[in-house]
């Protein structure tokens, strides 16, 4: 097999499932947490490599909401944000939807507009900088409850920023019902927002059809039991409905037992659309190039296979056409300059 990394670096990409904070790198978290030297987040590279080591699921969302707690201003956020763009960049990644959670921000007393002007300021500074587009999904931390539902959709369709595109939901599944969400998901849509819930990470297939009936889903985050339902995976197909499959954040929490077992080929088989990304990159202690690299071995791509698996992303995109039409482009350009080496 020749090695892809060096293809797979250069290959411009999209990335449509990857989450604000829990894209904090090392070099990000040491930032902020010099700034808040109260909390007991370590500094020091080299203690925040060891921090960032997990033992296990719970410890994994210890440290999570301990990153949570260094931003704490309009600026933190700002940075985080505009940081995250340049780590992206550097893995050439063209075009990202970040999924942000307004609500853990303004619950914690960031004022509302000065956390839409954060974002959009470091969006544009992050576009002008890197070339980077950066657009947005506000998703509903759903083990917040309805209370966090009503607020976020408040904020997306009250405040709108300009970079907002979707709609979605995280947190865990089990316990937490897809349909109570629709009134909110609605409200979204409404507005003309896309519908991307997580659904079918942890629990059965019944929760992406839920998704797809009672919130309108357009995309789905994770999807990984989708394989269990021949029926499910047809409709996936047929409405060219992506999966948003991020590998190694399946080992890590052990959503999928082992890589080896990953169902990204059932799905691949299935005919449906199928984009690969790395949710909480550094958390997972992974980056997008890093999954594109998995799924070349999980799925025996070569480098036309690996541009294909690039515009699979940018066809799941919520860009216009001439935004996908010029990222189609530059994967094209680059492929073929590759292999005319
Ligand atoms: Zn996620």
């Amino acid at each position: 097999m020749p090695d892809l990394t060096p293809f797979i670096a250069g290959l411009p990409k999209a990335e449509l499932h990857v989450h604000h904070v829990g894209s904090a790198s090392p070099r990000i978290v040491a930032e902020l947490a010099a700034r808040h030297p109260d909390s007991k987040v370590p500094t020091d590279p080299e203690a925040l490599a060891d921090y960032f080591t997990f033992t296990d699921f719970a410890h994994f969302i210890e440290v999570y909401l301990s990153v949570v707690d260094l931003v704490r201003t309009p600026d933190d956020v700002r940075t985080l944000t505009f940081e995250v763009a340049r780590d992206m960049a550097r893995q050439n990644i063209r075009y990202a939807e970040l999924t942000i959670t307004p609500y853990s921000s303004t619950r914690r007393g960031i004022e509302e507009k000065a956390f839409m002007e954060a974002i959009e300021d470091a969006r544009r500074a992050a576009e002008a900088e890197f070339g980077t587009v950066l657009r947005w999904c506000f998703d509903i931390p759903g083990e917040a409850g309805l209370e966090a539902a009503a607020e976020t959709a408040r904020l997306a369709v009250d405040l709108r920023p300009e970079g907002l595109v979707s709609f979605g939901l995280g947190g865990p599944e089990i316990g937490v019902p897809r349909p109570q969400f629709k009134p909110y998901f609605d409200a979204a849509r409404a507005a003309g927002l896309h519908s991307v819930p997580h659904a079918g990470e942890t629990t059965g297939p019944e929760t992406v059809w839920d998704a797809l009936r009672a919130l309108g889903a357009e995309r789905i985050g994770h999807g990984t039991s989708a394989v269990q339902d021949p029926a499910l995976l047809a409709y996936l197909a047929e409405h060219r409905i992506a999966l948003e499959v991020c590998p190694t954040s399946n080992i890590a929490t052990r959503a999928v037992e082992d890589l080896e077992l990953h169902p990204i080929r059932e799905m691949v088989q299935a005919g449906v659309l199928v984009t690969v990304n790395s949710d909480d990159p550094p958390m997972f202690g992974t980056d997008l190039n890093n999954e594109y690299a998995v799924a070349a071995r999980l799925l025996g791509l070569d480098e036309r296979g690996l541009a294909a698996l690039a515009k699979n992303a940018v066809e799941a995109s919520f860009l216009d056409a001439a935004g996908k039409a010029r990222i189609v482009q530059e994967i094209d350009t680059y492929t073929e300059a590759w292999s005319a080496r």
